[in-house]
Parts: C-alpha cells; structure tokens; sequence
C-alpha cells in the first residue's frame, strides 16, 4: 500500500472515529462528509456520477451485488446470462449459483489470445437474454477486453452490460460512462489501496439501471449495502485512486517497459511463449509458458520471487488454470506457465535481479528434466 495512502486513513482510526451514520452528532457528521467527499473523488476518477458508486468490501461483494441484483429484478423479462469462461472466479461462481436457481447461462470460450468475442457474442443474444457479462482486463493475462464493443452490442439489444474493472482501473485509463458499463466492480488493493474495500458502479442515467437489493439492514448506501461503511478503506482507496490515476500515463510506459525487459530476459532461455494477446494486454502483466519447465517446480525453486500460477491459489489442490484452458492451452502447456506483474514500485535493479534469477533456475530444471 501506497505511505501517502495509509497518512490518509490513519486520522479515521484514531481522532475520526465516529460512526457516518449518526448524524446527530457533529463527529459523525464529519465522517459522512470526509465519505461522501471520497465518494465524489472516485466518481471523478472512474468517470461516474457520484450517487452512482456504493462502497462495498471488494470487487467480490460488488459482482454478487450486480449480477444477482440485476437477474433478480429482471426474472419476469428473461432469463439468459451471457459471458466468457475466462471471467474471474468471483463472476463464474455467482453465474454458476444463478444457473443452479434456474437461470440459463451460455459460457463463451476465448480464443487463443484470450481476448473474449464479439461476434459469438452477437450470434448468443436471444430475446430472452437479459445480461452480458465480460471483464475489463484478465487478471491472469491481463488481456484487455473490446468493453465499448461490447457495451455497444449491449445497448442496441437493450441488455445489461456488467464490467468487472477490477484490473483495470489503476492500471489504464478506465472511465465507466465513456465506455457504455451499465454497472461494473472495483477493488482497492488492485490499485495500491487497502484491502477489503471496494465499490460497485451503477448507471443512473442514461440508461438507470436498477438492481435488487440482496442484503438488508440499516439503509446504509442507499439502501443496497446495509451495514456501517468501512471509513478509513473507502478514504484510503479514494486517495489510492487519485495516487493511481495522476501519474497512469508515465507509469504505463514505465511498467510496460519493464515488462519487456523482463520478457526479453527471460526469454533468452528459449523456448519462452507469452500466454494471450500481446497487444492487447495491461503495461504490467506477464503469462509466460516456459516450456520444458514444470510452474510448481519453478516456484518452489525461486523462494526469492513473489509470482503465481494463474491466479491467487484460489484451491488447496493446484488445477491448471481456467483461464487458460478456455483459451484452448493443453494441461501440459498451463502447467508450464507462470504469471508474473510488477508495479509501480517495482526497480530497474529488481527486474535485472529476477532475469538472472529466472533465467538460472530454467536451466537448471531443463538440465535435470532431461538427464
Ligand atoms: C481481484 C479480482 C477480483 C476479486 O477482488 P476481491 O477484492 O478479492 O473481492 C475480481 N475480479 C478480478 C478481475 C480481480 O482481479
């Protein structure tokens, strides 16, 4: 987390403490200011209407709230659910739940640069589709999404567009309206921010979108997520979010050339594949399949790096990831690949470190594998 973000949220633990519900006190009075102050700040920042963001505790909590919200309300219109296998664990488990209560869901796949399409898409639409669903940017490939393709396809049906932009908001310019996302989830500590804090975008002009409450409570957030707000993470993520978008120009170029640096290094081992687009794809992921090397092998004999096998273990039991299964990789190509990111905090001298280190531990486990 960013030193200037956690300044910023010390003061709503400590002298701020008051509850931004009770507004018979000054205190609390106060607190419901600094929120809505950061609820404007946000808004600013992802292109959206105040009113139209609701604080929640993570991209986790806003998908549950946007896609049963959205299926509930729209029961008696439809009952199809669009969207691509390469979603987010979060998203293809809500939909899974959805289609278990009687939904109908049709599961694209992705092509083999992991870029969801439009045009199969297109072909799925039926009168009784009420939802699209498709992520702004892969967190396992960082694959950028065609969103206001999509977006478009959606408005001219008169369909919901969800957009989980939870990878790309901090990372590339992301504003929601601009992009035609009906409704769409963010996470703080994707951009630097606290954990544990979020927020759901809905659209209240142009079109309004409405979503049914699935939690009850206290009326807090407008009635659609009750329960005492989270002060000192919305303020955190708020300044997160400001950090994040005042300097996302440079720090593109500046991640993105790291990024190939660190492809280039380790691609002098040969035989070194980057999983999805290359094009299309954020400044600071990388899913390289290094063939001839087992990714569990690699990690264990790297303790010195912080790096994944798809995404943040989401099992006990390692499974090839989905993401890349649905891109048409075999098991034995997905057991050869490993995600790495970087981030604004990341060194020149870091990448050089972590090429050697890589590069070394290939060819060691090359060597054994093939005595
Ligand atoms: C991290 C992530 C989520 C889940 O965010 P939480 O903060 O864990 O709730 C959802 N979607 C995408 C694309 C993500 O990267």
């Amino acid at each position: 987390m960013d030193d200037k973000v956690l300044e910023s949220m010390m003061p709503y633990f400590l002298e701020s403490y008051a509850n931004p519900a009770s507004h018979t006190h000054l205190s609390g009075r106060a607190a419901a200011r600094a929120v809505e102050s950061a609820r404007r700040s946000v808004a600013d920042n992802l292109g959206a209407d105040p009113e139209e963001i609701i604080f929640t505790s993570g991209a986790t909590e806003s998908i549950n709230m946007a896609l049963r919200g959205v299926a509930e309300l729209n029961r008696k219109k439809g009952d199809h659910i669009i969207t691509w296998a390469t979603e987010h664990n979060a998203v293809l488990e809500t939909i899974e739940h959805l289609r278990q209560v009687g939904y109908k869901v049709t599961l694209l796949p992705a092509g083999r640069d992991g870029i969801p399409d439009t045009e199969a898409l297109k072909r799925e639409i039926n009168e009784s589709t009420i939802l699209i669903v498709c992520m702004a940017a892969n967190n396992e490939t960082g694959v950028i999404s065609p969103v206001t393709e999509i977006a478009e396809i959606a408005e001219d049906h008169g369909i919901i567009y969800f957009c989980d932009a939870t990878q790309a908001i901090g990372k590339i310019p992301f504003r929601f309206r601009t992009n035609g996302v009906h409704i769409g989830s963010f996470s703080a500590h994707k951009f630097h921010g606290p954990k544990g804090v979020g927020g759901l975008y809905v659209s209240r002009r142009s079109p309004r979108v409405a979503i049914k409450p699935i939690s009850f409570g206290g009326g807090h957030e407008r009635g659609f997520r009750p329960g005492t707000l989270n002060v000192p993470g919305i303020i955190g993520m708020s300044k997160a979010l400001e950090l994040a978008e005042d300097s996302i120009w440079e720090e593109m170029s500046r991640i993105s050339a790291m990024r190939t640096r660190l492809e280039q290094g380790i691609g002098t081992s040969g035989n070194v594949h980057i999983n999805g687009s290359v094009k299309d794809r954020l400044p600071n992921t990388s899913n390289l399949m290094i063939r001839g090397v087992k990714n569990e092998r690699l990690i264990t004999s790297l303790p010195e790096l912080d790096f994944a096998i798809g995404s943040a273990c989401t099992s006990v039991i390692p499974r090839p990831s989905h993401v890349l299964k649905s891109m048409g990789m075999t098991d034995e190509e997905c057991d050869s690949s490993v995600r790495l990111s970087i981030s604004r905090y990341t060194s020149d001298r870091e990448i050089e470190s972590a090429i050697v280190l890589f590069n070394d531990a290939i060819s060691g486990l090359r060597n054994t594998t093939s005595e």
